[in-house]
């Protein structure tokens, strides 16, 4: 399992391989977990999932962005989406990466182009989340998010659990609207845990304690004994479902996304669209190789 991932990891760091693979399009069963290649399809999946009741956050796909020119087209499409998710009226907000807005280019560049982003969305009052990549790009990402926050209010980040800094950072930002995930990247043991065990003590402490300290919760994982742990933690502390809310990945677990927005959980799901969706499909395998079903079955059902 562990060479798995490890192999999934190396792929989805493979520039060669992800250059290619946006010239074929969805591809490898990639279909089933990406929800468009462009704007329309997008607000199509939302505009289903929201009348089952359940909200999105949208992810323009974008990785390996090491040109100005490329980190503005993502910030036009991303500002394309915005203005998307205001006409349609849907019932969602954005997802995006600091990386792929240039983070990787100059800091200030990026500052600017994630300026643009949050000042048209507050404008709609439409939410921004910060993902969180890498450990190389996590303080850059934190510095972001509070520099922004001095203007802004609509924004909010991700709290990945297998680092152990996590509980200083999750204290230090729990006036934020926060994700709470166990984290996907391959880290260093010199500041990440890696064995499972550990990683997942860490996410139910962090989980409980932002519940009960922080502003507003989105628990992401796909697990059912951490998702049952949840339900039965806010019932006994008297959380109130306004607080918290559960995200899954589109095309994952679709029927227990339904079951939990229909238990009256408030339910997000993360739609990820674009041409740029290698990687994404890449650490979706690594995370799980029994996701490797998606790719079987369609190279079996041609
Ligand atoms: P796992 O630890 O992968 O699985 C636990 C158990 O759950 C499995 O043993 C199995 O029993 C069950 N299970 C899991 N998946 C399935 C399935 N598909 N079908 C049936 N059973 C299943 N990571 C980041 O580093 N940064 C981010 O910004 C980020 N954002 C995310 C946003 C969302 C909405 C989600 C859902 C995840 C995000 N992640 C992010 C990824 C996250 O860090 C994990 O890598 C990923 O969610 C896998 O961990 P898990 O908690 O889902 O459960």
């Amino acid at each position: 399992m562990a060479l798995l991932k490890d192999l999934f990891i190396g792929l989805s760091q493979n520039q060669i391989l992800n250059s290619a693979a946006k010239k074929y399009g969805l591809k490898l069963g990639a279909q089933n977990v990406v929800a468009g290649t462009n704007v329309e399809e997008t607000i199509q999946s939302i505009k289903e999932l929201n009348a089952h009741g359940i909200s999105c956050t949208v992810d323009n796909l974008g990785e390996f962005v090491f040109e100005k020119v490329e980190a503005t087209k993502a910030k036009e499409q991303i500002l394309d989406v915005v203005e998307a998710i205001h006409t349609h009226e849907v019932d969602a907000h954005i997802s995006l990466k600091p990386s792929q807005l240039g983070l990787d280019i100059d800091y200030d560049f990026c500052l600017e182009n994630l300026r643009e982003i949050v000042a048209k969305a507050s404008s709609y009052d439409i939410f921004i989340n910060f993902d969180m990549e890498d450990y190389d790009r996590l303080q850059a990402s934190f510095d972001l998010l509070e520099t922004l926050s001095e203007e802004y209010s609509n924004i909010g980040t991700v709290i990945q659990a297998y680092f152990f800094r996590a509980e200083e950072d999750i204290q230090k930002y729990k006036n934020y609207r926060l994700r709470i995930v166990k984290g996907a990247y391959k880290e260093s043991e010199e500041y990440a845990y890696q064995n499972k065990k550990d990683i997942d003590k860490n996410y139910i402490e962090l989980i409980e304690w932002h519940l009960l300290n922080g502003k507003f919760t989105s628990i992401a994982t796909h697990d059912h004994v951490v998702i049952n742990h949840v339900k039965e933690f806010v019932k006994v502390n008297n959380i109130s479902n306004d607080k918290f809310e559960f995200q899954m990945l589109y095309g994952f677990r679709t029927d227990m996304q339904l079951s939990l927005a229909k238990e009256g959980y408030n339910f997000c799901t993360y739609v990820p669209f674009g041409d740029d969706w290698y990687g994404y499909f890449m650490r979706r395998l690594a995370e799980r190789p029994q996701n490797l079903n998606l790719v079987v079955k369609q190279v079996f059902n041609k």
